[in-house]
């Protein structure tokens, strides 16, 4: 067809096709208009409001109310169940009916009893299709339900999406209505997005956006809205212009859908369980409808909720996973911290996630997935290969503030040297909506052009829920091969990494961590979070190695294999990437909370237990045995009794020997003994023999001296445990971020409440107690406790804490020199630097760490220990440790109210590794335990097992998962060097064989056990696991 030539001018063709499909205007003659056709009224409309989430069985017996469009229900947090009664009009046979449904809040369709299809406005899924093409012959009339949730896809923030949540919310139903949907409408208003979208993105200086853009305007010509016998030509030219092929190199984009459900965040666990059941049965209703849609789906934990409160979708789900359309990613329990949760929890979410997707599914994942967590440690790589896995994938680098990550895909590096395929999705998103927009980003943030021809798309609303849409599928659908758009292939993680495998040769390789330069605050926010994240690894550690010795010593003994599990679940999932951070409602702080209550409950009485068996064998007289849960031998101060306010508890000296048990001897005297004294100018100086230490009156350390050399470690005027309060005001996501502008507001804590004064006064412990202002609301007070025979000064602190955006941390400026410091991570350590010199190096100003953190030079060092915080920083010669923030969102009330918390300060001679640091660390976290009196008999102290040398730390002591008469013994390289040790033990083994993580034996690893032990080998921070058959 011939048109008169148009003007050259883009502007009024481009915006000539936006208006003809625009949603504000000129709608009454424009395509975008004619969407929906006719409407009908439902025949019925009633609610009834539910403050607690109930099951469907329980909600339709209830008493139904008349419910009228446009009446307010809440508040927040409530459900509102919804019947619907409808009749189609018989007129509308052959058309499309859908049910419109817009209303606030999460909705749920319910028909014939089972849950059918997610409704939110938010998630733009706002109708339900009740037929493709109305024939005679099916139903017209329905009753069907809708479970509305009081909260949005992003909880109920009050004013700001990250805002603590308005408890009062109201809501309504806007639309609920039967509507006949034109699909031809909506094929040509698609064809249109794309075209217009190309046109936009792809610019002036491409002849491909002026095709797009003649191509649409020609639609415009040949389209009449108003005579849908005018749309296949209009169609036709659309098809023509998207069929135009690309040459053979053009990139390719593996598109997969995905629903990032955050498993708690801005609302509670419990409502991800229905997040969960609304996003996966849209996506098997979309998977009906569209044969080609791959959805890949994480965390086993979101499986596991689902399998229980809906069935029937699960069942559905295990199909589609059969057919290899729903595929379950990541291996792991829950999408976890990927900085804080110790070696052992990290083991455990794989070995969790794992075992739960073999069982359910049949195969173990092959890519770890986690899109969405603040940093990464540089121990990941290893934990994935012994996992099974090789392929990992996530994103969130693309978050940092200051350095632009220079790869999209790479092999990344662990420190012991293992080495995993990454891949960074180069359009910097894990919720595309398979738009022009995100397909050019794609193309071109690739960092790796050149190298690697394959990226990921990940389309589909996330964090939230809701998941891909219909009109997602029909966009890609479109571009699969278009000609100056990269090529889409509706793909799988595993067709991606093959193909990324099979063309790695040019690829680059990052060594270390994935440190995320952004929500740095998160390794302090919620300390409560953290402290029993700590305690719980710590309790968990000791449940399992005084069960493992008590199935040993007491035949019978149970191991209590169902209950840890159970309580192990609960820890992982605390572990979840908002929780652990801090980064939640108070709402999911108080459920965290309480699982970790739960799991101490538990905990300790599975302790108390395994103890009680094992005690049957020792002869203790008056006297209590104690049990030490570590691989190596330790003299100790115990306190003999625990009941608080009644005077300081007795206290004893006692050795106990590695993985063992020991009778305490009363009265044993210290080798030397401790001293304190208070001094004339108001200091006091504290003496154990190894550490000669000085209190000012504020409790700061004037002088801390190694006895024997004299070394000072205390840096010239300066003062140790200096308590130091910044302003805390980030920019935008408060209780994430602490800003690198927050060090210029140190204002140091001054105000003395009550003076250094002595509280013990030597002997097995000397202690020193003082109490500090920090404003008319917050205050500190600590009792500095030096034992005999230990060679850290300890602080056991108390804060009362009701502060706004303030963040509290303890200096201790130390007399070494080194332009790095040494960080505890999981299973080793690292070095990050402490001078600025260059950008990746300031921002890292605030970092993470584990047990401890040291700074030495050679000869001599300084280490501080802690019992549950992770922040740290080390600037020239000054380590700080971070103790408490006091952010406003999303908890208006996080870390308000007291806190308990203990850290110590450790000078040594030599390096860290020779001063074991590492012991001590472990040490100060686990400690000696009481075991009950009893009676039997144990002449000498006893020891399960014990490794020759430092070097290698024996981490854990386990029942294997599915061999109950074996033990699984992990042991990892501490000190970052090759080590040859024997593991010893006077428990009769049959065989010994070497495993992975999975506690696969490997085929080729019998190990031989010897009358001496087992022989092993490490590289530097190797992990190796041992499966230990019992005779
Ligand atoms: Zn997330």
């Amino acid at each position: 067809m011939y048109h008169q030539p148009v003007l050259k001018n883009r502007r009024t063709l481009l915006e000539r096709a936006e208006k003809f499909i625009s949603d504000i205007y000129f709608t009454d003659c424009n395509l975008r208009g004619r969407l929906y056709g006719d409407t009908c009224p439902l025949k019925s409309l009633s609610s009834y409001l539910s403050e607690k989430r109930i099951p469907f069985s329980e909600a339709v017996t209830k008493n139904f109310q008349p419910y009228n469009v446009g009446d307010n229900f809440g508040p927040t947090w409530w459900t509102c169940w919804f019947k619907l009664s409808l009749t189609i009009p018989e007129k509308w046979r052959g058309k499309e009916v859908h049910l419109r449904w817009e209303s606030d809040g999460e909705g749920m369709v319910w028909k014939d009893g089972q849950p059918v299809q997610g409704l939110t406005k938010e998630g733009e899924k706002t109708s339900y299709i009740l037929t493709d093409c109305l024939q005679d012959g099916e139903p017209h009339s329905w009753d069907l339900y809708v479970e509305l949730g009081c909260n949005g896809l992003f909880g109920a923030g009050q004013g700001s999406m990250i805002a603590a949540p308005d408890p009062d919310k109201k809501f309504s139903v806007q639309k609920a209505e039967l509507v006949v949907f034109n699909r031809d409408v909506r094929e040509l208003l698609t064809d249109f997005e794309m075209l217009v979208d190309i046109v936009k993105l792809l610019g002036e200086g491409e002849q491909r956006g002026f095709q797009a853009l003649f191509t649409a305007n020609e639609m415009v010509n040949l389209c009449d809205p108003a005579n849908p016998s005018s749309f296949p030509a209009a169609r036709s030219l659309a098809q023509k212009f998207f069929k135009q092929k690309n040459g053979e190199s053009q990139h390719v984009v593996h598109a997969m859908g995905h629903c990032h459900i955050d498993s708690a965040w801005l609302w509670p666990y419990e409502e991800t369980i229905r997040k969960c059941g609304r996003s996966w049965v849209t996506v098997i209703r979309l998977m009906e409808k569209n044969p080609d849609f791959i959805f890949t789906c994480s965390q086993a934990q979101e499986f596991q909720w689902v399998k229980e409160w809906y069935p029937g979708l699960y069942s559905e789900i295990q199909q589609h996973v059969q057919q290899g359309r729903f595929i379950p990613v990541g291996g792991t329990w829950v999408e976890m911290d990927g900085n804080l949760p110790s070696g052992e929890s990290m083991v455990r979410q794989f070995l969790e996630g794992q075992n739960f997707f073999k069982a359910e599914f049949g195969k173990y994942c092959k890519e770890f997935w986690l899109p969405d967590t603040f940093g990464y440690s540089a121990q990941l790589p290893q934990i994935m290969q012994g996992s099974g896995i090789t392929r990992f994938l996530t994103q969130k680098l693309s978050w940092n503030l200051v350095n632009t990550f220079p790869h999209n895909t790479f092999f990344w590096e662990g420190i012991d040297g293992s080495q995993v395929l990454t891949h960074f999705p180069p359009g910097n998103s894990y919720e595309m909506k398979g738009k022009v927009e995100d397909l050019m980003n794609t193309l071109k943030n690739n960092k790796d052009k050149g190298r690697a021809n394959h990226s990921a798309a990940l389309f589909g609303f996330g964090d939230g829920g809701g998941g891909p849409t219909q009109l997602m599928l029909d966009r890609l659908d479109r571009v699969q091969d278009t000609d100056g758009l990269p090529k889409v292939l509706m793909s799988s993680p595993d067709q991606l990494f093959s193909a990324l495998e099979d063309d790695s040769g040019l690829l680059c390789r990052w060594t270390g961590e994935l440190f995320l330069e952004l929500h740095n605050g998160t390794y302090t926010t919620q300390a409560k979070i953290k402290q029993g994240n700590r305690q719980c690894e710590v309790l968990l550690h000791d449940v399992e190695v005084s069960s493992c010795l008590a199935m040993c010593k007491s035949k019978g003994f149970p191991y209590p294999a169902a209950k840890l599990q159970e309580i192990w679940r609960l820890l992982l999932l605390n572990q979840f990437h908002d929780v652990l951070p801090g980064s939640c409602i108070e709402m999911v702080v108080d459920d965290a909370l309480a699982y970790y209550k739960e799991i101490e409950c538990s905990g300790t009485r599975l302790l108390e237990e395994a103890c009680k068996a094992l005690a049957l064998g020792v002869q203790t007289g008056a006297c209590s045995a104690v049990l030490n849960t570590l691989a190596w031998e330790r003299t100790e101060v115990v306190s003999l009794s625990t009941q608080e306010g009644t005077g300081p508890p007795k206290l004893a000296l006692i050795t106990v020997p590695s993985v063992g048990m020991a009778v305490i001897q009363e009265n044993l005297a210290p080798s030397c003994p401790v001293t304190v004294t208070p001094q004339a100018d108001g200091t006091v100086h504290m003496d154990n023999g190894i550490l000669k230490a000085v209190l000012d009156q504020r409790g700061c350390v004037i002088s801390l001296k190694l006895a024997n050399t004299n070394r000072e470690a205390i840096a010239d005027g300066c003062l140790g445990n200096q308590f130091v309060v910044f302003d805390d005001v980030p920019l935008y996501w408060d209780a994430w971020d602490v800003m690198d502008y927050h060090l210029q507001t140190r204002k140091p804590v001054v105000e003395v409440v009550k003076r250094a004064a002595v509280t013990r006064s030597g002997g097995l412990r000397g202690s020193v107690s003082f109490s500090l202002r920090i404003s008319d609301r917050s205050a500190i007070t600590q009792e500095v406790i030096l034992d005999a025979h230990c060679p850290y000064l300890k602080f056991n602190t108390q804060v009362e804490w009701a502060e706004s955006h303030k963040f509290l941390k303890v200096e201790f400026p130390v007399r070494v020199r080194n332009p790095n410091a040494t960080y505890e991570i999981q299973f080793g350590h690292l070095q990050r630097p402490t001078h600025r010199n260059t950008s990746w190096d300031w921002a890292r100003f605030e970092v993470w760490g584990h047990k401890w953190a040291d700074l030495s030079e050679h000869g001599f060092g300084v280490a501080v220990l802690n019992d549950c915080k992770y922040g740290y920083s080390c600037h020239d010669n000054t380590l700080t440790l971070s103790l408490l923030r006091a952010p406003k969102a999303p908890d208006l009330h996080a870390d308000m109210g007291s806190h308990q918390f203990t850290y110590a300060l450790m000078p040594h001679m030599g390096c860290f590794q020779e001063a074991s640091v590492i012991q001590h660390a472990y040490n100060l976290n686990f400690p000696l335990r009481l075991m009950p009196k009893a009676i039997g008999q144990l002449q000498q102290p006893w020891s399960a097992f014990s490794v020759s040398g430092d070097a290698v730390v024996l981490e854990t002591i386990k029942q294997a998962e599915t061999k109950k008469n074996a033990l699984v013994v992990r042991l990892y390289e501490s000190h970052g060097g090759s080590a040859s040790v024997t593991v010893s033990t006077p428990l009769a083994l049959k065989e010994a064989w070497q495993c992975d993580l999975l506690e696969r034996a490997d085929p080729e690893g019998r190990v031989a056990v010897t009358s001496s032990g087992i022989s092993m080998d490490f590289r530097p921070f190797q992990v190796r696991s041992l499966l230990l058959f019992l005779e």
